[in-house]
């Protein structure tokens, strides 16, 4: 995160500085093609933990500073989650068709492993669990080749449980009006979990058909995309795109409650106020949407079924804590769950300050 000397002017727009990352890797491989730039936040709590995202930018600086973004969302959600890793992300480039694309993943397999185990990559965007597995057969230390989104939604489902708790006082989702934006990996799966627990479903795609899709299997109904910010529901979950929720579009929501998967559904922090003026209770999305890091995690450490669920259930209690301390201490959920994340960076610098150096202790 950038809260270490020398980060001051950091862009607003983009949350960034160019400093503000602990390493910056910037990546050319002639033969492929390839361009990639990796962003390593903070390793204070351990590797740096991210997806690899592969698209294509409108410039070179506009790749290397969402690297640099997402690599400090990533700090955050793992603090606030309690994992082991720092927050990390790259991008490659997407300048166009790629002749080979296992040479083109191999090649950035190969500067991945150069960091000696500082970035640890895991699916993102654009990539596949089969990029993955190139990756680490170059030498790169991936998370776990298994799609992450179930987990994603299931942790969204106990976030979203946890503030209709918070929020009514109530323990389940009987006629609780949910609207899915986005029907994908994640928004499906939620909604089946919505609908499983009685509540009432809402789905919106621009893939009208996987939004009729989804929503007949559950008996739920089909929302225009545009439509989506003036429905008038319970719980909003964005599940599809970043920064839904800006100056504008935070005047038109008629929910109670914003609780999604989405990263960055705030288009800037300051809309979190306007949220809690409007009596909108937001449920911050790094804190919601960490199940997939929390399964990376539990893949690497052999957990089972079982002790995943846990896991994944404590994302609730999490939530709960956020929203309960936001109340009573009069900030938004979304500084609360960042003092929760810095809190956690701290102790473990002040931890590592007053730990005996190598030195000290041989002698
Ligand atoms: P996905 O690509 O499987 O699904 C996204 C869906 O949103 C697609 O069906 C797409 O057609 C739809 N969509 C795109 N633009 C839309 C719009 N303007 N209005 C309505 N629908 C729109 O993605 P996913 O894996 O389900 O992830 C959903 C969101 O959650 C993304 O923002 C992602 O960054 C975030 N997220 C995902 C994970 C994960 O484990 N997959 C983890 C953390 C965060």
């Amino acid at each position: 995160m950038s809260t270490r000397p020398g980060t001051e002017g950091a862009d607003d727009a983009a949350g960034v500085a160019p400093w503000g990352s602990e390493q910056l890797v910037l990546c050319h491989d002639e033969e492929t093609g390839l361009r990639a730039a990796i962003a390593v936040d903070d390793t204070t709590l351990g590797p740096a933990l991210g997806g690899v995202r592969y698209k294509a930018y409108p410039s070179s600086a506009a790749a290397i500073t969402e690297a640099q973004r997402l690599a400090a969302a990533m700090t955050r959600k793992n603090a606030a989650a309690g994992l082991p890793y720092g927050g990390g992300k790259s991008v490659i480039l997407n300048t166009g068709p790629v002749a080979d694309r296992t040479a083109f993943m191999r090649a950035f397999g190969r500067f991945v492993a150069r960091l000696g185990g500082a970035y640890v990559p895991g699916v993102d965007m654009g990539t596949t669990t089969d990029d993955l597995a190139t990756m680490a057969r170059a030498g790169a230390g991936i998370t776990s080749g298994e799609d992450p989104s179930p987990a994603t939604a299931a942790g969204v489902f106990e976030a979203l449980r946890a503030a209709v708790r918070v929020v009514d006082g109530r323990d389940d989702l009987t006629g609780v009006r949910v609207l899915v934006q986005g029907a994908g990996h994640v928004g499906a799966a939620l909604a089946r979990d919505v609908a499983r627990a009685g509540g009432t479903v809402l789905l919106s795609d621009v893939d009208a058909a996987r939004a009729a899709d989804v929503a007949g299997a559950l008996g739920g109904q089909v929302v225009a995309p545009d439509a989506v910010l003036d429905a008038d529901v319970d719980v909003f979950a964005p599940c599809a795109i970043a920064r839904v929720i800006d100056a504008t579009t935070v005047e038109r929501l008629r929910c109670r409650i914003v609780a999604g998967a989405a990263n960055d559904t705030l288009a800037f922090p300051a809309v979190a106020d306007r949220l809690v003026e409007r009596g909108i209770t937001y449920v911050p999305d790094f804190v919601a949407n960490a199940g997939g890091v929390i399964h990376m995690h539990g893949v690497r450490m052999g957990w089972d079924a079982t002790h995943l669920r846990t896991e994944l259930a404590l994302i609730g209690d999490r939530i709960a804590g956020v929203l309960t301390t936001a109340r009573e201490t009069g900030v938004t959920p979304l500084a609360a769950a960042e003092a929760l994340a810095a809190e956690r960076i701290a102790a473990a610098r002040a931890e590592r300050a007053q730990a005996p150096s190598v030195v000290a202790r041989a002698a």
